[in-house]
Formats: structure tokens, C-alpha cells, sequence
């Protein structure tokens, strides 16, 4: 299936960095777009398509569009929120405090907002654990939002439905039915395209074992793949329990799991699931000591990165890479550090952490034959870095510079399925105005209501 048929576009002169285990890196190299898809990657393609648009990547670093395997997307207008706090910080302000506010229309602007953020990242795969999901008319807003950006995602559909908060607790009520409309009516042809769905579960640690046997029976019948929060801190019970209810398997996505212990990171990992860390968030909100990336990488899980909530880190995937190198460092030679002694050598490097962010997190969710290197034949997702500044116009590899330097500003150019949605450093102008005007309209609605209900309060 062709998303954008004709038009061939060249992407041209460019370090391409291909995570194709058979072109590796082209230093000076063309990527070909046609109807869609990577059609060639490979030196002087130009004349293989007189008339395609040309994008000159000379000076720049031209990689897989990287892939954002957890984020709750609807939180987009509300960055900067929550900067210092922990889990349950967060969870009062953003869960408790302004997640009861929105109504369908904030609940678009919000999510449209915060796709674009992804895509403007470079982000071309998202995603969205979405659970503020309080009636149809908010999920309906949701895949329109996703939709709108035209950003490849998959839709998590959570809760609370008609629960409200108690849907994260006791009396446990069942996952909102309405999933089983959204997939009618939204994705009747299941995959293809660029939007899938999935459900976004309680699991284990917020919500008792009968609403999670209940919940993996609905998206089993369904054919819906699934993702869990599990191992944090302060919220026990997770893969171990999963394990009980003989409910693993490779259609489960594990988030954080910093606190599983090694039978449980075995147990992911004989069970084909995957895992998702984020770093910033893990650290930040104190998750765990570390994030989870060595645990996994080191058995074969399907890992990768995602930014979670946006209310109190940045947006992008680089920070998250840089972060997740250092940490996973600090982790293995703490031993030795500890004793004093000097470590002669580091594991990990930056590819490792690109590789991760790119096709690890298509393995993640099961789309590597679709997405996440540049092979011909794979649809063409890709994102363009601009190397010419000073902080990453390096002497080495400039896969380490921009690991370790760049930021959403330096990304480029943006290719969805073949569709330019990022050019010359800017979103489509059409999209990002309205959507500005959407996300400012909705943020002021909600702080004049909760200012209102602070004030009833006090009163
Ligand atoms: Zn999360």
C-alpha cells in the first residue's frame, strides 16, 4: 500500500547512517523515496529520478526517523509542569489535578500539540499510552489528533472511561468497552496505514489480578497487543504476577522496569515481550536507581527508549539516549568506582543507543519489517540532522556528536511515509499555526478551571 504515491523525493549527499546490516553507513550517500517507501540507498542516485524533489543532506547526518516507544501524548501543552517532583508528585498534580479538566476538544489540542513536539524531534513513530480517556467522544479526539499530525503511532487506548480516578484502584473496574468501538470505527483494516492501536492496561501494580486477567482476555479477543507500567518503586507486583497468571507474552510491552528483578527480566525475556525504558523519567521522578537498559540489552529483550510524560523532561529522543548511555555507564563501573579503582574500558556506545532508538524500538512494537532502518522497501520514515553547527560539526563519528549534542532545533528535515513534514528546520506551517493557536486556547481553559476549583477548595 502506497502512502504518497508519485513524487519520488532524493535525499541527497548526506552521511547516511542505514542500520541496514547489509549498506551500513554510506559516508556521501542518496536515499531514494518512491511512492511511499526507501526505494534505493546508495551513491549518485540522481539519475535515477529526473524530476524527484531534491533534499540536500550534504553536511548532514541522514538516519531511520527515531521511534518514541512510550509517551502519554495528550499531556503535550502542559511541558514544564511538573520539574520537581517524584511519581506521586506527578501523579497529584497532572493524574489527580488537571487530567479531570479536559474535555474532548483539550484533549485534541493537547495531543496534537504533542505530536508535533515528537515529530519536530525527529520522532517519526510514537507510542501514545493514552489514559485520560474519560468518555468515546475524548478517544475519538485522540486518534484525530494523532491523525491531524501525521505522525506513525499506535494508540494505546487506557482508561479511566466513565471511572474517573478509581479506574487506577479499587473496586477495579473493567477496561472501557469502548476500545472495541474505536477499533471498529478507526481501524477496521487493522494493520497498514500509519495509525494501529493497542490498549494501554493497568496491569499488576494498579489494579487487583482479576481486572488483569479480565483486561488481557479483552485485548486477546480483540488481537489488540498490550502495554503495562511494571517495576517501579513503591509499586510492587509486575512481571512476577503476570508470570502467576500466565498472562506473558510477545504481545506484552513492559514500561520502566527498573525495579524487576533478574527472574523477572528473564522471564521478559523467554516470553518474546519487550521493554520500554525512559531514562529521564525513571531517574527524575525516582523510579529506580537506574533505567533498565543494560538488563536488557544484555538478554535480548526488545528495547527502547521513550520520553513518557512531558510535564517535566524535554521532548526528544537525544536527551534520552545521552542519558540512558551515561546511566547504564555509571551502573556497570559503580562496583569498581566504589573501590577506587580506574576502569579501563566502557561498554556501550552511541550507536548502541541510536540503534535502540531507532530499530529497537520498531522491534518493540513489532513494526521492523515496516520501519526503523533505512532498507529498501521499508517505508520511508526518515529524519535528517543538521551537522554544520559548532556542537556537532566534529572531528569523529558524527553519530557521537549527535548522540551527545543535538536537540529538536538541529533536526532538519522530517520524511513520513514519504510525506515532508518537517523542512528547512520548521513543521508544516498550516499544521504547527493551528495547532499553536489550539494548544494556547486549551492551556489557558485550563488554568482558569483550575484555578476556579483551587479557589472552591480553599473557600
Ligand atoms: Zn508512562
Amino acid at each position: 500500500m502506497s502512502e504518497v504515491p508519485g513524487n519520488d523525493l532524493l535525499i541527497r549527499g548526506g552521511h547516511v547512517v542505514t542500520y541496514d546490516p547489509v549498506i551500513g553507513d554510506l559516508p556521501q550517500g542518496d536515499v531514494l523515496v518512491r511512492d511511499g517507501r526507501i526505494a534505493e540507498v546508495g551513491p549518485g542516485l540522481a539519475g535515477r529520478a529526473p524530476g524527484a524533489r531534491v533534499v540536500d543532506a550534504r553536511g548532514r547526518l541522514v538516519i531511520p526517523g527515531l521511534v518514541d516507544t512510550h509517551r502519554h501524548v495528550w499531556q503535550g501543552a502542559l511541558g514544564g509542569h511538573t520539574g520537581r517532583v517524584s511519581l506521586m508528585g506527578y501523579s497529584n498534580a497532572v493524574l489527580g489535578g488537571l487530567a479531570p479538566h479536559y474535555t474532548p476538544d483539550d484533549l485534541y489540542a493537547g495531543t496534537l500539540w504533542g505530536a508535533l513536539q515528537a515529530l519536530d524531534a525527529g520522532i517519526t513513530t510514537i507510542a501514545d499510552w493514552s489514559h485520560n480517556l474519560t468518555t468515546p467522544a475524548h478517544a475519538d479526539a485522540n486518534v484525530r489528533g494523532l491523525r491531524d499530525a501525521g505522525i506513525r503511532a499506535l494508540f494505546l487506548y487506557g482508561g479511566p472511561g466513565e471511572h474517573g480516578p478509581g479506574f487506577f484502584g479499587l473496586p477495579a473496574p473493567a477496561h472501557p468497552d469502548d476500545a472495541r468501538r474505536v477499533q471498529a470505527e478507526h481501524f477496521p483494516y487493522g494493520a497498514g496505514g500509519r495509525l494501529r492501536m493497542g490498549l494501554a492496561l493497568r496491569g499488576p501494580a494498579f489494579t487487583t489480578r482479576e481486572a488483569t486477567e479480565r483486561d488481557f482476555a479483552f485485548a486477546r479477543e480483540l488481537g489488540l497487543p498490550v502495554s503495562v507500567h511494571v517495576g517501579m518503586a513503591g509499586f510492587p507486583g509486575s512481571v512476577s504476577v503476570l508470570d502467576e497468571l500466565g498472562l506473558l507474552g510477545p504481545d506484552v510491552n513492559h514500561v520502566h522496569g527498573n525495579q524487576l528483578s533478574e527472574r523477572e527480566f528473564d522471564l521478559v525475556a523467554a516470553s518474546g515481550g519487550s521493554l520500554s525504558v525512559t531514562p529521564s523519567v525513571d531517574m527524575l521522578m525516582a523510579l529506580g536507581t537506574y533505567p533498565a537498559t543494560g538488563e536488557a540489552l544484555s538478554r535480548g529483550i526488545p528495547l527502547g527508549l521513550g520520553v513518557d510524560t512531558t510535564t517535566g523532561t524535554g521532548t526528544d529522543l537525544f536527551s534520552e539516549m545521552r542519558i540512558a548511555l551515561a546511566a547504564e555507564r555509571s551502573r556497570a563501573n559503580a562496583g569498581a568506582v566504589g573501590r577506587g579503582e580506574s576502569v579501563a574500558e566502557v561498554a556501550l556506545d552511541q550507536r548502541d543507543l541510536l540503534r535502540t532508538a531507532t530499530l529497537g524500538g520498531a522491534r518493540v512494537w513489532h513494526l521492523d519489517d515496516e520501519i526503523g532502518s533505512l532498507t529498501p522497501g521499508k517505508r520511508a520514515d526518515i529524519t535528517v540532522v543538521d551537522l554544520r553547527a559548532p556542537h556537532l560539526d566534529g572531528y569523529g563519528d558524527p553519530v557521537t556528536t549527535v548522540v551527545m549534542g543535538a536537540g529538536p532545533a538541529d533536526v532538519e528535515t522530517v520524511v513520513v511515509g514519504g510525506e515532508i513534514v518537517k523542512a528547512g528546520g520548521a513543521l508544516v506551517p498550516a499544521v504547527a499555526d493551528r495547532a499553536r493557536d489550539l494548544m494556547h486556547a486549551s492551556r489557558g481553559r485550563l488554568r482558569t478551571l483550575t484555578a476556579d476549583a483551587r479557589e472552591h477548595t480553599a473557600s
